[in-house]
């Protein structure tokens, strides 16, 4: 899981991949933008896949 910080309103956003990635908030496109990966929100969602 990745987290980019919008560039212009500065609102986290959340996505499974670094393919185009558009702000849910303003739309600014956010593809260039570096992202984080949060391993922690990884390990969340597998556990929660196993509870299914
Ligand atoms: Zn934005």
């Amino acid at each position: 899981m990745f987290k980019k910080t919008c560039i212009n309103c500065d609102s986290p956003s959340y996505g499974s991949s670094n393919d185009q990635w558009i702000c849910p908030f303003c739309e600014t496109d956010l593809t260039e933008v570096p992202s984080e990966e949060l391993d922690v929100g990884t390990i969340e969602l597998e556990e929660f896949l196993k509870l299914g």
